[in-house]
């Protein structure tokens, strides 16, 4: 096995034992590569070990692996903060986004996306546990936000994620409690299955609270070097 099999053979088993533990079941939990930094054959190396989607967090970066890999059969993700004036490039190239937190970003990803593509794919950012300087929508804001995006003709909400401070492990809990209770301003509640939250650090304590796409960088690909950017 190479490297990069072993790494995602490892992370696959400790999302294993966590669904045990959890008793919830390994396949309502979706592993997504974050994919930042690494150059694009260590992309190719980790999908010819199984894996499909990868999530990038700087635009340029990642429309040049999708040039590079536009061969294989990736499911990309857009987990960085979305600029307003970004929003064509992710609306064309990619499945998913998801750091939308505004209206007005919802709005321009919906009226950019062609209608002959299927459906952006999106998750709301919450600032779940108020952090100061820090992307994502009030806890107040959610429930208006879900329902105005969610009736957004090129975009399929699909639930929320969010980035808790290390070792603020309640924040999990808090956004499962938030995720349910809003779906039922959703238009389209059947769309409402995502819960994006957990990384490397804390992804045990993240399928415990009801994590459905944990985003996991560093115990897949080793540290990053940012230098190399
Ligand atoms: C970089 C990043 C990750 C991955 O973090 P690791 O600790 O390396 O697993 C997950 N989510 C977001 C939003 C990130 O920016």
């Amino acid at each position: 096995m190479s490297s990069l099999q072993v790494l995602r053979h490892s992370v696959l088993e400790q999302i294993k034992h966590a669904c045990d533990l959890a008793h919830r079941s390994v396949d309502d939990v979706q592993l997504l590569a974050v994919s930042k930094t690494h150059p694009s054959e260590m992309l190719r190396e980790m999908y010819t070990a199984g894996q499909r989607s990868f999530g990038e967090n700087y635009l340029q970066e990642a429309l040049n692996k999708i040039d590079e890999l536009s061969d294989l059969n990736i499911e990309w993700h857009f987990i960085g903060h979305v600029q307003r004036n970004k929003t064509k490039h992710l609306a064309e190239k990619f499945a998913w986004v998801h750091g939308v937190d505004r209206l007005i970003i919802a709005e321009r990803l919906s009226s950019q996306r062609e209608t002959s593509q299927a459906p952006l794919n999106i998750c709301l950012q919450v600032n779940i546990d108020h952090q100061d300087s820090k992307d994502g929508c009030m806890v107040t804001e959610v429930s208006d936000l879900v329902r105005q995006i969610s009736q957004l003709p090129q975009l399929r909400l699909r639930g929320l994620m969010v980035i808790p401070a290390p070792n603020n492990i309640s924040a999990f809990s808090d956004a499962r409690i938030l995720f349910e209770s809003v779906k039922l301003e959703h238009a389209h509640p059947e769309d409402w299955d995502t819960l994006s939250m957990g990384m490397s650090g804390d992804m045990n304590e993240a399928i415990q609270a009801g994590s459905t796409m944990i985003r996991i960088g560093t115990a897949l690909f080793g540290a990053r070097d940012y230098s190399k950017l």
